[in-house]
C-alpha cells in the first residue's frame, strides 16, 4: 500500500470509498456474519465473517500504508491477540528474546509458551545491545524470535532498533515489534528490516479510550498468510463497529500526538524541578539515557512519560489527588491518564514501587501541569528512595 503522502496525509485519505457520484465519503459499518456464495470456494471470497468483513479493510489499508507494507495489515480482536499470533510464528522448540520490560501481558504469554512445554524465552535488558546480541548468538541453532518493543512500557528504554533487527537478520532470527508506543507516525520497524510489526490499536491509533484493538502488519506474503491462518482459526476477531471506531479515530491520529507530544515534553521539563520527583523518564529529555538513540531513530518523542516518586504511598496520593488527570490503566486517549505501575502484581520487581506513568492527552498543558503540580505539592520531597537503577542511566 504505498502512498505518495505524508503519514499525516494518509490517515485522513487513505481507506476512503470510491469517489463515485453520491457516495458516501466515509465507509459503512457492514453487520454480517457470512455472505452468499456457490460452488466451491475461491482463496479471495469472503466467505464467513470470521475470515473476512468489509469494515476491516479500510483500516487494514491505512495501517499497511502507514507503517510501509505493500500488504494490507491484519486487525485483530485485542493488541493481545496480535501479539499471540506473532509469538506463534516461532516454531515449537525455539526459543524468544524479549525485554524484561515488555507490556506484562506479553509477558504472561511468553510464560505461558514455557510452561505449555512449547517453547522457551530469555529475558533481556533491551537497552544492552551487546548483551541482546549475545542472547541470539547463545540460541545457537535453536530457531529464535526476537521481540522488540522500544519504547519499553512502562520503563521508557529504547532499543537500538536498526542495530538489533540487522543483527537477527544476520543470524537468521525473525523480529517483531511492538509499535504500540510509537505508532508508525514515529517509527516505521519494517523499514529497518523487522518482519512483523504489532499494534495495540486500543492506545493511540484509535485514541479514544472507547474499543480495544490489536493489528499486526507485515510485508512479508508468507508470514501474512500465517498470521491471517491464525486468525482466521482462532477466532480472536474484531468487530466492524469497532473497526469504523478506531478509523475514525485514527483520521486525527497525526493532529493529537502532535499535541500530546508537546505537551509530555514540557511537562516532563517542568517535572524535572519538582522537589516530591524524584526521577523523570522521557526520552526527549536530552540527560535520558534513550536520548540520543530516539533522536536517531524515531520522528518525535512519544506522549508517554514516567516520574518516579519517593514511594508507593507518595505516588498513590498523586493519584488520588489529581482532579483533572484521570488515574486509571491504559494510554494513547485523547483524555490524560495517571497510573503506579506496580499497583498491578504482575509487574516485575525492577520497576521501581514509586513509578508514575503519564499518558498525555490532547488538553491545555498549562491546565494538565496547574494539576499535576497541585497533586505534587501536597507529595513528600523526595529524594526519599534509593536512587534506582534507570536514573543511574543503567537502564
Ligand atoms: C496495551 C498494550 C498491549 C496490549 O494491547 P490490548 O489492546 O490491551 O490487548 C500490547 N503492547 C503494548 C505496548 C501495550 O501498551
Amino acid at each position: 500500500m504505498n502512498s505518495e503522502y505524508s503519514p499525516e496525509t494518509v490517515v485522513v485519505e487513505a481507506g476512503r470509498p470510491p469517489r463515485d457520484h453520491d457516495a458516501p465519503v466515509n465507509p459503512p459499518v457492514v453487520l454480517t456474519s457470512t455472505y452468499v456464495g456457490t460452488g466451491p470456494m475461491a482463496g479471495e471470497d469472503r466467505g464467513y465473517g470470521r475470515y473476512s468483513q468489509p469494515s476491516w479493510d479500510p483500516l487494514e489499508e491505512v495501517l499497511g500504508t502507514l507503517e510501509h507494507s505493500a500488504l494490507p495489515g491484519l486487525l485483530f480482536g485485542s493488541g493481545l491477540a496480535a501479539c499471540s499470533a506473532a509469538m506463534q510464528l516461532l516454531e515449537p522448540g525455539g526459543v524468544l528474546v524479549l525485554p524484561r520490560h515488555s507490556y506484562m501481558g506479553t509477558v504472561t504469554q511468553a510464560r505461558e509458551m514455557v510452561e505449555n512445554g512449547r517453547a522457551g524465552y530469555v529475558e533481556v535488558d533491551i537497552a544492552e545491545t551487546g548483551a541482546v546480541i549475545e542472547a541470539l548468538d547463545a540460541l545457537d541453532g535453536r530457531q529464535g524470535l526476537l521481540w522488540l518493543e522500544s519504547p519499553t512500557n512502562p520503563m521508557l528504554e529504547v532499543a537500538d532498533l536498526p542495530v538489533l533487527i540487522a543483527a537477527a537478520r544476520e543470524r537468521g532470527v525473525r523480529t517483531v515489534v511492538d509499535n504500540t508506543f510509537a505508532t508508525p507516525l514515529l517509527q516505521r520497524p519494517l523499514t529497518l528490516g523487522a518482519d512483523v510489526v504489532v499494534h495495540s490499536v486500543t492506545k493511540y491509533l484509535a485514541g479514544h479510550s472507547d474499543v480495544v484493538l490489536g493489528a499486526a502488519v507485515t510485508s512479508d506474503e508468507a508470514l501474512r498468510a500465517r498470521l491471517l491462518r491464525h486468525r482466521s482459526t482462532h477466532g480472536a476477531i474484531a468487530g466492524p463497529f469497532e473497526a469504523w471506531l478506531a478509523l475514525r479515530g485514527v483520521r486525527t491520529l497525526a493532529l493529537r500526538i502532535e499535541r500530546s507530544q508537546s505537551s509530555a515534553a514540557e511537562l516532563a521539563r517542568r517535572a524535572q524541578g519538582h522537589p516530591s520527583v524524584a526521577a523523570v523518564r522521557y526520552p526527549g529529555l536530552p540527560g535520558d539515557p534513550g536520548h540520543a538513540r530516539a533522536a536517531a531513530q524515531m520522528d518525535g518523542f512519544g506522549s508517554v512519560l514516567c516520574l518516579e516518586l519517593p514511594s508507593a504511598e507518595a505516588a498513590d496520593d498523586v493519584t488520588r489527588n489529581v482532579r483533572l488527570w484521570t488515574p486509571a490503566t491504559s494510554l494513547g486517549g485523547v483524555e490524560s491518564l495517571i497510573e503506579r505501575r506496580r499497583r498491578h502484581d504482575s509487574e516485575p520487581a525492577t520497576v521501581p514501587e514509586g513509578l508514575l506513568r503519564l499518558s498525555v492527552g490532547i488538553e491545555n498543558v498549562e491546565d494538565l501541569w496547574n494539576d499535576l503540580k497541585a497533586a505534587l505539592d501536597q507529595a513528600p520531597a523526595g529524594p526519599g528512595s534509593p536512587a534506582s537503577e534507570w536514573e543511574t542511566g543503567a537502564g
